[in-house]
């Protein structure tokens, strides 16, 4: 079945400028992290990403290690990038990261120059592409130089297998060391990727005030705190939800009694705003407009036809962000 992408895919998207750079984000993006792996549906995959692309998500994010197996999500995205959208390539931003374990021996993870270039050849191959448009180093490593890894993503961008690059999970210090060194190579790092959500706040403490002085952009990864600030778990654990699963980055034991308390008057506050819980949780990671993307996971179209609709009601009144504050109790 051929697929023709919707005609009016750019008309209610928002696109925000990544930092000082020239590019833009799609308001919202969709990471293939879970979903996308060898085990998963691929037909419901390939349905997702396609609805993304109609909706207006430009961005879709990937790293070495996504599946499982790990790989099989850069796969799976190959494989519908080709049979669907390879005539809106130079309409795509796809990134990829390195740097957690890959492949057995002392190259297969961190951020050594030898494991960053092979890694992202194994990426470019894996989604049958020539290069990526964000390339990360997906975690600190506290045992390879900064230079040399920041001299690796500068050397591929050189190469022209990466269009720009970024880092994840930087904390401040480290993180202002690396904008340094990509600065002083001539290769900005255009894009930051950390954790972030109502209940989960740690780059309020430094991390974003760095990033706006130096202008660099910022896409939040996980705002939906993975599932549990949206109606997914108001009424116990669905058995097809990430709770339920098999994956060990969601165990039933996060849905205590009090995350539980906190989320249902979140959702109350979400209602009387007239957006679901899901909605209200990515408009609020991109309040104020210090972050430029929400990076969201989905299992069904549903899902990411949810997000997509934040984008219409981004603002917050006062009252409505003293009433979060005193649920997350800060
Ligand atoms: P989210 O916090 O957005 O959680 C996504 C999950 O929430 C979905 O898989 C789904 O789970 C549930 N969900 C989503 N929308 C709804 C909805 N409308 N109603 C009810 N439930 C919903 O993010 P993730 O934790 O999935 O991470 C998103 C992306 O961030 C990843 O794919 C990856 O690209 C990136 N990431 C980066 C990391 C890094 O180290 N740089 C680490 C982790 C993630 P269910 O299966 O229950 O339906």
């Amino acid at each position: 079945m051929s697929y023709l992408p919707s005609g009016d895919r750019y008309d209610t998207m928002k696109y925000n400028r990544l930092g000082a750079s020239g590019l833009k984000l799609s308001a919202v993006s969709l990471g293939l992290w879970h979903n996308f792996g060898g085990g998963d549906i691929y037909e419901n995959g390939r349905a997702m990403v396609r609805r993304a692309f109609d909706l207006g998500i430009t961005h879709f994010d990937l790293a070495n290690n996504y599946g499982p197996p790990p790989g099989s999500a850069e796969e799976t995205f190959g494989k519908i990038l080709h049979s669907d959208l390879q005539n809106y390539r130079d309409e795509l931003i796809i990134s990829t990261k390195a740097g957690y374990y890959m492949w057995p021996g002392p190259y297969g993870e961190w951020g050594s120059r030898k494991n960053m270039i092979a890694s992202l050849d194994q990426s470019l191959k894996r989604m049958k592409l020539d290069y990526v448009d964000i390339y990360y180093h997906h975690r600190p490593d506290p045992n390879t130089p900064l230079e040399e890894t920041m001299g690796a993503l500068d050397h591929l961008v050189r190469q022209g297998k990466a269009l720009y690059v970024g880092i994840s999970n930087y904390r401040a210090d480290r993180a202002e060391q690396a904008i340094a060194i990509l600065k002083s190579l001539g290769t900005p790092c255009v894009i930051h990727q950390p954790r972030y959500s109502m209940l989960d706040r740690w780059v309020e403490d430094g991390l974003l005030d760095l990033l706006e002085r130096e202008g660099v952009g910022s896409i939040a990864y996980s705002p939906l705190y993975k599932g549990i600030l949206t109606d997914r778990y108001l009424n116990g654990i669905p058995a097809d939800s990430r709770a339920a699963g098999s994956s060990v980055f969601l165990k039933p034991e996060e849905l205590t009694d009090e995350v539980m308390g906190q989320v249902r008057k979140l959702n109350d506050i979400a209602r009387e705003r007239g957006q679901k819980l899901s909605q209200m949780a990515i408009s609020w990671v991109l309040r104020g407009g210090r972050v430029t993307s929400a990076l969201i996971g989905a299992s069904k179209v549903s899902q990411i036809e949810d997000a997509v609709g934040a984008v219409s009601k981004l603002e917050f009144s006062s009252e409505e962000l003293e009433r979060i504050e005193a649920v997350l109790g800060k």
